[in-house]
């Protein structure tokens, strides 16, 4: 009888458990096409419990590589290791890719009560002592192991991973890590909530239509939806989000108002309200030095660079300086240029920061007889999708195709097949064009799966491209701003970099330095402003007919305009992050004082604000691009020489080198690090040179 019931149990704990995964689609087999995620079927309450068996599933994986009787091998450890977590990527992909693209207010409290859980299990791997010992002994017998580059780098890259945690350390300081690791999860979630708050907080509803003077037709028509749409009808709404606050300070006649929307952007987060960053973020670099200092370094900017391509925090002071003073001395011939004009038109008064994109919208004008109007009816939403499409097509041979039959998570986003030049089905990509009060702000690209092999079998990444550009007015299409074409464009260049990569391990296939990352992206900008490719994808929304000669020929001497102030608001803010993860912080660092000076110290201009201010920095905020927003001009750096490269064979499509750059730096990364790979394809080290020639620097 006993035996009975004890046969029983379990098979009735698995029915109810396999009654739990039917309903539950996250834990169910994919069955969409090219096993994309159901999401027409996924509800907020299948995270929690699909999250529980992931966690169950993973932590159960781990423990069968620990108690393994056999002796620890490449295969049953560190092959066994790194094939973990599936079910954990999967769940966690759509939660969190979700959570950025379109989050529900109950998102936000699941991802509350899910944060700790996570990270406790992550640190319950990253702190497993007998697992380290296992991996250890592969690591320290790897040269007798017979194995390949890329396995040998898998070997190191997981070895080393532990020891950067902690893993060698004694018990006693491995538990001080814990607790902070599971403290700055939790801070970084609530600087990037403050943030979003913050972001939805300000609206500059105007009921004058006196108070629109200046503005363009179509920025006026967007407000005026907008409000509508939030129940202001009849009034004009303006917001934080790029499409609202940036043209509204380019063409805005009225000083005060330009103003008071800078201010709004510049002080989230420095409100003294409940969505106040101040205190938390000096927590979090509190938080981020003790670790450092924990693993042995003197702060988290070393920690964080000595991972990545410049390798020291003194580097990349260097690099940065190097830009800083001729970029500086542009700025202040800009500024010069602007205030002639304000004192041309009888202004009483000396330019200020709120000022700036206004002038410059008359110096670009004024020098180069160009404004954003004329640019803006010939990039359509659909014709730079169809330009990328076509430069890709152009290098890779890539191919794309709508499929109406793949499930999205809302209506504006399109799902399209990729095609590889060999005719093999590549990736899906989700393109997802226009903000709402459920997006994060910015632009981004992701995945839902990434591309990896199984039992040998090659498994097709989900991409994701999440874009924050103006909704189509009236009957008018979508139109972009430059700015906007070139940020699609950069999107691509990391869905590419989602699409090729080849490797056959998940620690190293996509695995780049900070500071590479940015190379693929950026590189694809070039190609944007290119007239050969202008000439096929710009193409007015009316007429349908392509960019004038004449416009292009504007566009090509207007391209290093206003860069003295755009490489000026960047390096500040890059210095910015590396004075605050280079210093010393206490609970009572001012975090305004600590920027003045910080800011004071580099000789920055009163006429330009960093980038983004310590409060709002969300770049900083999350581990990814702390002590790391320098990376984008190091990468700039990178995509400059590269295209260059192109560009000295006299063929912007190359195939030879276009063969070579998919290879060696978009598929093989897994093969060796940035700059070997890098080498691979250029056949020399990057040169500044070319970046500050394209930036008029030079
Ligand atoms: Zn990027």
């Amino acid at each position: 009888m006993k035996k009975l019931i004890l046969l029983l149990l379990p098979v009735g704990m698995m029915l109810s458990c396999q009654q739990a995964k039917d309903q539950n689609p996250l834990l169910a087999e994919w069955d969409t096409p090219f096993g994309t995620p159901p999401f027409h079927l996924i509800q907020d309450e299948h995270y929690v419990p699909a999250y529980e068996e992931a966690i169950k599933q993973h932590a159960a994986e781990i423990e069968a590589i620990v108690n393994n009787p056999n002796e620890p091998t490449f295969e049953n450890t560190i092959v066994a290791y790194d094939k973990s977590g599936e079910l954990m990527g999967k769940v966690g992909a759509v939660f969190f890719g979700l959570n950025s693209a379109h989050a529900s207010d109950n998102m936000q409290v699941i991802a509350r009560e899910l944060t700790p859980k996570i990270t406790a299990h992550r640190n319950a791997i990253r702190f497993n002592q007998r697992l380290f010992e296992r991996i250890k002994a592969v690591y320290d017998m790897r040269e007798t192991l017979n194995l390949d580059v890329e396995q040998m780098r898998v070997v190191e890259k997981i070895y080393n991973d532990f020891a950067r945690n902690g893993a060698a350390l004694p018990e006693e300081q491995r538990e001080q890590l814990k607790n902070l690791n599971e403290r700055m999860s939790m801070v970084s979630l609530q600087l990037n909530q403050n943030l979003l708050a913050e972001n939805n907080g300000f609206k500059l509803i105007l009921e004058d239509e006196a108070d629109l003077a200046g503005l363009p037709d179509d920025v006026i028509a967007g407000a005026a939806e907008a409000a509508a749409s939030q129940g202001h009808e009849g009034k004009w709404l303006f917001d934080l989000s790029k499409p609202s606050w940036i043209p509204f300070l380019q063409f805005s006649e009225r000083r005060d108002l330009r103003e008071k929307i800078f201010t709004a952007y510049n002080m989230r987060g420095n409100n003294d309200n409940e969505y106040d960053n101040k205190a938390l973020f000096v927590e979090l670099m509190m938080l981020r030095k003790q670790m450092s200092q924990i693993l042995g370094y003197d702060n988290y900017a070393e920690y964080f660079i000595s991972e990545q391509m410049a390798e020291t925090p003194e580097n990349v002071y260097n690099f940065l300086n190097t830009v800083w003073d001729p970029a500086l001395k542009r700025a202040k011939e800009e500024r010069a240029d602007m205030q002639k004009i304000i004192n041309r038109e009888g202004g009483n008064f000396k330019l200020q920061s709120w000022d700036w994109w206004y002038y410059a919208e008359k110096v670009r004008a004024d020098k180069y007889n160009l404004n954003e109007d004329e640019i803006k009816p010939y990039l359509t939403l659909d014709n730079v999708r169809e330009g990328i499409f076509y430069v890709t097509n152009k290098l890779y041979g890539l191919t794309y195709k709508k499929r109406d039959d793949i499930p999205v998570y809302h209506p504006e986003v399109e799902a399209f097949e990729v095609i590889d030049n060999d005719g093999t089905h590549l990736a899906v990509l989700f393109i997802d064009p226009h903000p709402r009060s459920t997006k994060k702000s910015g632009a981004w690209c992701g995945t839902y799966r990434n591309g990896s092999y199984k039992d040998g079998e090659k498994i097709t990444p989900v991409v994701t491209i999440v874009l924050n550009f103006s909704r189509p007015v009236g009957d008018k299409p979508a139109l972009l701003s430059w700015d906007e074409a070139e940020t699609y464009f950069h999107e691509f260049g990391h869905a590419l970099h989602n699409f090729f990569a080849d490797g056959h391990y998940n620690r190293t296939s996509r695995s780049v330095p900070r500071d590479y990352v940015e190379l693929p992206s950026q590189i694809m900008e070039n190609w944007a402003g290119e007239p050969e490719v202008l000439k096929v994808y710009a193409k007015h929304y009316q007429t349908g007919e392509p960019m004038p000669d004449e416009l292009i020929e504007k566009m090509q001497q207007s391209s290093k305009f206003n860069q003295g102030f755009a490489t000026v608001e960047y390096v500040a803010a890059a210095l910015l992050d590396m004075d605050w993860h280079t210093s010393e912080v206490a609970e009572d660092t001012d975090v305004n004082k600590f920027e003045k000076s910080a800011l004071d110290k580099m000789g920055l201009i009163n006429e330009i604000n960093p980038r983004y201010r310590t409060t709002n920095f969300g770049h900083i905020f999350g581990g990814g691009y702390a002590a790391g927003y320098y990376v984008y001009l190091w990468a700039g750096q990178l995509d400059a020489d590269a295209f260059e490269a192109f560009k000295e064979t006299g063929d912007l499509f190359n195939p030879e080198l276009a063969a070579k750059f998919r290879k060696h730096c978009l598929a093989d990364n897994a093969m060796g690090e940035g700059m070997k790979q890098y080498i691979k394809f250029r056949g020399k080290a990057p040169s500044i040179e070319p970046l500050l020639r394209q930036r008029g620097l030079k």
